[in-house]
């Protein structure tokens, strides 16, 4: 990463980004259903029933007793969910190494209030960052602007051209990035771009390889 006079900002999306949410609901799926005798094949089927976290909970928790005949309660499956995310070891230096730079460290990210922060403290990455905007509390979802710019005040900046934006999700995180203004890294997680999309400024594999992007010398923000 760049190391600056001033003070810049970073964003971050949490789920797919910051932690492998993806990965915490595959060990929970595969748990549950090793421990109700179920076939392997229905840890695929909750896989898609969660739509990778996209799904309403309590549609999927209907469809789960439905499927399963299992009732569960929201708070419960939340907090499964949270126990089974494995913290990535590399994480809480990047973030320091990228303060320590002249950043600051803002995580954005759609969800509820209380999940989502029981993340950030499981994890140990509350530590790690200067300020938290959840979707919930801030009353808007990214794409949504006030989203970027809550993360923004919540670090005491203001989103410049000059701010970069972290995340997994072509819409809510690079598109609403993009029309806020700020430079984009997309985590690709495997996946191809949409060329029918304008691109991110940058695409990085996983996590770890989106750090030596952050601050990369560009050109003018596309308009
Ligand atoms: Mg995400």
């Amino acid at each position: 990463m760049r190391t600056i006079g001033g003070v810049a900002l970073a964003i971050f999306d949490l789920d797919n980004t910051l932690i492998d949410r993806a990965a915490a609901f595959r060990r929970w799926a595969a748990a549950y259903v090793a421990e109700r005798g179920l076939p392997p094949a229905e840890t695929a089927w909750l896989e898609r029933a969660d739509g990778d976290g996209y799904t309403p909970r309590a549609r999927l928790l209907a469809a789960i007793r439905e499927r399963h005949g299992v009732h569960k309660t929201v708070e419960a499956l939340r907090a499964e969910l949270v126990a089974n995310i494995e913290p990535d070891p590399r994480l809480p230096g990047l973030l320091d190494d990228l303060r320590s730079a002249g950043w600051r460290v803002a995580v954005a990210t759609n969800g509820a209030t209380a999940q989502q922060h029981a993340k950030l403290r499981h994890t140990g990455l509350a530590a790690h960052v200067d300020a938290v905007a959840v979707s919930e509390e801030v009353g808007a979802d990214k794409p949504d602007l006030r989203m970027f710019t809550t993360a923004a005040e919540r670090c005491g900046e203001r989103l410049t051209g000059e701010t970069w934006m972290v995340g997994d999700c072509p819409v809510r995180d690079i598109a609403g990035a993009r029309s806020a203004g700020l430079r984009t890294i997309w985590l690709s997680r495997g996946r191809a771009w949409d060329p029918a999309q304008p691109p991110p400024d940058a695409v990085a594999g996983d996590i770890t390889a989106a750090f030596p992007l952050i601050g990369a010398a560009l050109g003018p923000v596309p308009r």
